[in-house]
């Protein structure tokens, strides 16, 4: 068998999947900030191409030309046979891992990116803001924004702007202007520079910074990275090119597993397995990996919540850890955000997947036993999923099964060296369950 499973352009699928007609109940509506009434996505923060998409019931969604055309530069994305890494854990498990690194920005971002600045533009729109943490999510709009000629600006975390600089150049060099987060270019980012002027910000206030700068702009939409049901949809070409991959390897996955942060990457290579276990009756099990220092799907409530932390945005029925809630700064900044998309909660109450969390420290002696035998040098984010594939891996060990399990390999580590560095000379910090924190701000809970 290949090492590598390429799929040819013509092959790259042409529709994105919609789980949520799939869905076994359905899915609680949004409700608006203010008025807690059932709401749809803000048309003064979204095109109304994406309005429609986040409430569609179509079970597929055509993806445009110009995107696809775009895709092609990194897409259909490879998928791989571990044959290394199964040697190195000397397990009877098959491993297969679906490499989204290879896009420009390095993870599966730029699928959504590309996908959400065409249909701003098609509506006539000049200019996207969005919030960033460590950049990944920034750099891959900043991406999309300069093939599509649109203007893009990003509020970055400052704790990352300051960190991270190599993520903002990235972003600068594809025509993005980038300011940290809170600024002085909104009243929120003012308020908060008032009482603290070395703010070292949250994702939840970039959220905010940017929701205000393109509420009132007529030439300005927002622009989300995760969460919400039209980027999830939009990341399913990942699992459709994998599922058509898995067939030419001969194999169907007894096991798939993801990171979470906001459920995107995971959503991607997941749902349209899904579909198989919720249409099929495929007994497949689906493991969502996420920090134990942000442990959404294993330690929070699943409740009505703001999904920012100036309540502008609107309220969502979800795994949260309170919109208050500012976990410690791990190094998978993806993986910070205190809740989760609404369709990978539902799933998640539904039993229909299931979550671990892990302490970083573990999760970088994973990636490690990757980097090692595949060569590849994972993201922390995914380094979570690779966790748990090892584990699962070690379990086939023990009872002689020959599992075949798939990984979501959602980025690579080329901007986290940082973070390997530490943790190569011993300094890498555990952070457990912040308890207390999550405490506190279940404290603001239910807030309807
Ligand atoms: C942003 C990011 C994540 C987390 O976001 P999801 O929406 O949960 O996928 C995971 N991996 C990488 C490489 C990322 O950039």
């Amino acid at each position: 068998m290949d090492t590598k499973i390429l799929l040819t352009e013509k092959e790259m699928p042409t529709s994105w999947y919609n789980i949520v007609p799939d869905l076994p109940v359905p899915l609680p509506p949004l409700l608006h900030p203010a008025t807690k009434e059932p709401t749809i996505l803000p048309p003064p923060l979204f095109p109304m191409a994406l309005v429609k998409q986040e409430d569609t019931k179509d079970p597929y969604v055509e993806i445009p030309d110009e995107v696809r055309d775009i895709y092609k530069l990194w897409r259909p994305t490879p998928m791989y046979r571990a044959f290394r890494l199964e040697k190195a854990l000397g397990t009877p498990a098959k491993i297969f891992y679906k490499y989204e690194g290879v896009s420009p920005a390095g993870s599966h971002k730029p699928n959504t990116a590309v996908a959400q600045a065409y249909y701003n533009k098609k509506e006539g729109v000049k200019r996207l803001a969005t919030e960033t943490g460590a950049g990944q999510w920034g750099s891959a709009l900043a991406l999309a924004c300069n093939l599509m000629g649109l203007e893009c600006k990003v509020y970055m975390v400052r704790a990352s702007y300051n960190q991270k600089p190599y993520r903002r150049i990235m972003m600068e060099t594809w025509g993005a202007k980038v300011v940290p987060s809170p600024s002085p270019d909104t009243e929120f980012g003012r308020s908060l520079l008032a009482k603290d002027p070395n703010h070292p910000g949250s994702l939840g206030i970039a959220i905010s910074e940017a929701v205000e700068d393109a509420f009132p702009r007529e030439d300005t939409r927002y622009s989300l990275g995760s969460v919400l049901n039209h980027v999830l949809m939009h990341q399913t070409i990942i699992g459709q090119e994998a599922k058509k991959q898995m067939d030419k390897a001969g194999l169907y996955p007894d096991i798939v597993i993801g990171c979470v942060g906001g459920g995107s990457n995971f959503a991607g290579l997941a749902f349209p397995y899904i579909q198989d276990k919720l249409k099929k009756g495929k007994k497949i099990k689906i493991i969502a990996c996420e920090p134990d220092a942000c442990p959404t799907l294993t330690k929070g409530p699943y409740a009505y919540d703001f999904g920012d932390t100036a309540k502008m945005a609107p309220i969502v029925k979800m795994y949260t850890l309170g919109h208050t809630f500012v976990p410690p700064a791990i190094h998978a900044g993806g993986l910070r955000y205190h809740g989760m998309s609404p369709i990978v909660s539902l799933l998640q109450k539904e039993g229909i997947i299931e979550a671990r969390a892990y302490p970083q420290k573990a999760v970088f002696q994973a990636a490690l036993i990757f980097a090692r035998s595949e060569g590849i040098i994972p993201a922390p984010e995914p380094s979570h999923a690779i966790k748990a594939v090892i584990d699962e891996a070690e379990e086939c060990k023990h009872t002689g099964e020959s599992k075949t399990i798939l990984l979501a390999l959602s980025g690579h580590g080329h901007f986290d060296l940082g973070a390997y560095d530490s943790f190569l000379s011993g300094k890498l910090e555990d952070y457990a369950y912040p308890k207390e924190k999550v405490e506190e701000a279940l404290k603001l809970l239910p807030i309807i």
